[in-house]
């Protein structure tokens, strides 16, 4: 890099300040807390989480319809996978392929617990809230 040797020597190398760093460790340290160490670990868990869908995953059986097919007379049925949520107060229901079956009930577990979490954290904070009432009346 040519141009400005003193401030950039080593190219995607920065200097900064010393007070700069210093007020801006001042800032993270004093910096009021905005919630518990509980809430904090519930927080890791919740970064923690992957893909998520609401809803359940339901499998059942089915008969296809086609007259020559096994199923009509002997079996076995057809299984076939379908997720139902709720929206708008009615039940919608969706196909789920059988390839991207263990994927979507691995969504559906994921809701489950973001859910559980959400509970978690909101208690967190309601207790943590009470916590800091109770120091400022001192
Ligand atoms: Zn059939």
């Amino acid at each position: 890099m040519r141009g400005s040797p003193t401030l950039c020597p080593v190219p995607g190398q920065f200097f900064v300040d010393e007070r700069v760093l210093e007020s801006i460790y001042t800032f993270l340290v004093t910096r009021p807390l905005t919630t518990s160490p509980a809430g904090q670990r519930i927080l890791a868990r919740l970064r923690a989480l992957g893909p998520f869908l609401e809803g359940s995953l339901t499998v059942s059986t089915k008969r296809c319809g086609r007259p020559t097919c096994r199923c009509a007379t002997e079996g076995p049925l057809h299984e076939t996978a379908l997720l139902t949520w709720k929206e708008d107060g009615t039940t919608r229901t969706l196909h789920v392929p059988i390839a991207l079956r263990e994927d979507v009930a691995a969504w559906v577990d994921e809701a489950k617990r973001l859910k559980q979490l959400s509970h978690e954290m909101s208690m967190a904070q309601r207790a943590f809230l009470i916590a800091q009432r109770r120091q400022r009346a001192r």
